[in-house]
């Protein structure tokens, strides 16, 4: 068998876990509450190929965040824009940084392009001293800085100072600040775009908008730095349903808007249950939680009642993530976990 190169042999493939499951709570999707009027096919045209540059979907996203449609590079997902930015930037050697633990496909698109990438460890609860960060973008001058925040897996909001900091101070390295989940908490930059000529926002339809299948997410920057990452798209790299879909979704804002509030106060209801059942549960600006559990295998335990949450191994710790459900899948998750903790399973 002819031999894949070095960095791209040593990786693991990602396979999704495919196992039957009552309430699915490991992948911070949101519900479907966008698109239940449904789609008509005369609403688009199935035969031709989509709209390479995603013009109408750019204006209404432009719309949402505050900016030009000009500042918006439309993806198949955030993850391909992440990836994209990587790709452009970073050659064989070349460093990338970011606080751990973070999104674990960070580490994987730069193993893809041969670029080095060096975490930054959080402090002992998850909280991100920026500092930290500062100084070791001055030490190792990195091609690319990623912030995630809030953060994925730990929930953590950086705090628009630290942000702002990071970005006065480290002038020579793309930073992308990773907004997947900000929807959640109202503490986005996107508006700083064009005061400083190396930010790059990235924004999703995943998690708030509830459009995880879909996949389309954006990358908002000043226009220059737009122009120079559109090298790397690829044509046609947004589908014609989906950008049809996410175009309805961005005009009905209001339902967003509600579902994202419904969302936080559902989060702090689940957090505070979870305390009393002596979790350690870590601040989330997002919609899923960060805990320790008292209990041993409470990921398999959850998985035998066919409640799916992620497992998050650190340091030689087990934590936990979970997303916020439904009223009712939070219900359903909190009975099976008093149920482990009785000893019933
Ligand atoms: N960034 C973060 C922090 C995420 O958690 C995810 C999805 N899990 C993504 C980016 C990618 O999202 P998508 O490709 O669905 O837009």
């Amino acid at each position: 068998m002819i031999k894949l190169k070095p960095s791209v042999e040593k990786l693991n493939a990602y396979f999704v876990n495919d196992v039957p499951y009552k309430v699915k709570l490991d992948a911070n999707e949101g519900s479907n509450y966008l698109l239940q009027g449904g789609l008509n096919i005369e609403d688009f045209n199935p035969n031709l190929y989509p709209d390479s540059d995603s013009k109408l979907l750019r204006e209404k996203m432009a719309l949402y965040y505050g900016c030009n449609p000009e500042n918006i590079l439309a993806g198949n997902g955030s993850s391909e824009l992440i990836n994209m930015v990587i790709n452009a930037y970073c050659e064989k050697g070349d460093k990338v940084t970011s606080f751990v633990p973070s999104f674990s496909m960070y580490q994987t698109y730069c193993d893809l392009c041969g670029a080095e990438y060096e975490g930054v460890e959080t402090e002992k609860d998850f909280s991100q001293n920026i500092d930290k960060l500062i100084d070791k973008s001055l030490e190792i001058n990195p091609k690319i800085v990623i912030l995630c925040t809030p953060n994925n897996p730990t929930g953590y909001v950086t705090a628009k100072q630290d942000i702002i900091k990071l970005l006065d101070n480290v002038k020579d390295s793309i930073i992308i600040i990773d907004e997947a989940y900000v929807d959640f908490c109202e503490n986005s930059i996107v508006n700083l775009i064009n005061n400083y000529e190396q930010l790059i926002v990235m924004r999703t339809l995943s998690k708030a908008f509830g459009l995880a299948g879909l996949r389309v997410g954006a990358m908002i920057a000043n226009e220059d730095l737009v122009r120079q990452i559109w090298k790397v798209k690829v044509p046609y790299n947004i589908n014609i349903l989906s950008q049809c879909a996410a175009v309805k979704s961005l005009e009905n804002i209001n339902l967003v808007n509600l579902y994202t509030k419904e969302v936080a106060i559902l989060r702090e209801e689940l957090m505070n249950n979870l305390k009393k059942l002596n979790f350690t549960v870590y601040d989330s600006g997002s919609n899923f939680i960060f805990i320790k559990s008292p209990v041993d295998n409470l990921y398999e335990k959850l998985m035998i009642c066919g409640v799916l949450i992620r497992k998050i191994n650190y340091n030689s710790d087990i934590y936990y993530r979970i997303t916020v459900g439904t009223k009712e899948e939070n219900e359903i998750l909190l009975t099976e976990i008093k149920n482990i903790i009785s000893g019933e399973i």
